[in-house]
């Protein structure tokens, strides 16, 4: 499991998040939920080890990661714009995390090879980011989390950028990937219905508090408050 304790975090003197306590089960598929603004990312960059907190700590597998460096946490980030590496291939793209990891040539290779089975980018693993779709980048930012074998993947609004058909199409792959990885994922949107149709467990965040956690039909038929009943009811 992962766990956060007592996470506080300002910038200046703003106070994003203020003793934020949140559990995340081993193997599920959990959906950060909240308006924008609300600390979605700053959570996942200091579950990450990106960021610092100013108090609180972050353990995952009951081991106390908050002085982890990023690197040794077992976790993989999507960010919202992809951060492809522009200069590089498909291939390079996914396979460089891995040769900074010390993997050899054919250990590479063979995880290249099946993030692009898995992902679909197996004609397009000598292009370039500039000459992929948005939808195909998306699938390379997620092949590339995948090939890390990390236990814990983390997406931050990866499907944003996307449209309505394509939206729909990630998001049924995403659920697929995750029920055949059996990583433990946590996915962050502000789209109530991605929420919906994605997790097994929704955590609605709202100004840097945990408004309520639970089955998306819980939040959905018993919502705890007029904020919870809005922001599930609302049709996006
Ligand atoms: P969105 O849905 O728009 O991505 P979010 O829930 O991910 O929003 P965060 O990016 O975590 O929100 O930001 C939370 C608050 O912290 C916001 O008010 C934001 O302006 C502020 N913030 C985030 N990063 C920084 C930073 N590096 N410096 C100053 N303020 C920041
Ligand atoms: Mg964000």
């Amino acid at each position: 499991a992962i766990q956060v304790r007592g996470l506080s975090k300002r910038y200046g003197e703003r106070t994003v998040m203020e003793q934020l306590d949140i559990d995340f089960a081993t193997g599920q598929f959990t959906v950060v939920l909240g308006p924008s603004g609300c600390g979605k990312s700053t959570l996942l960059r200091v579950i990450a080890g990106l960021e610092e907190a100013d108090q609180g700590t972050v353990s995952i597998g009951d081991v106390d990661m908050t002085r982890t460096p990023p690197q040794s946490r077992g976790c993989a980030m999507v960010f919202q714009n992809y951060a492809l590496y522009p200069h590089m291939s498909v291939r390079d793209n996914i396979g460089y995390a891995l040769k900074l990891a010390g993997l050899d040539r054919v250990e590479r290779e063979r995880r290249i090879g099946e993030a692009a089975e898995l992902l679909g980018l197996r004609d397009l693993l000598d292009r370039k980011p500039t000459q992929l779709s948005g939808g195909q980048r998306q699938r390379v930012a997620i092949g590339r989390a995948i090939a890390r074998r990390q236990r814990v993947l983390l997406f931050d609004e990866p499907l944003s950028n996307l449209d309505a058909k394509l939206r729909h199409d990630m998001r049924m792959e995403l659920r697929r990937l995750h029920n055949e990885i059996g990583a433990t994922t946590i996915f962050v949107t502000h789209d109530q219905m991605e929420a919906m149709t994605l997790a097994d467990r929704v955590v609605l965040l709202n100004k840097g508090q945990v408004e309520q956690a639970g089955t998306p039909m819980a939040l959905y038929h018993q919502p705890r408050t007029t904020f919870v009943a809005g922001f599930i009811g609302t049709p996006p």
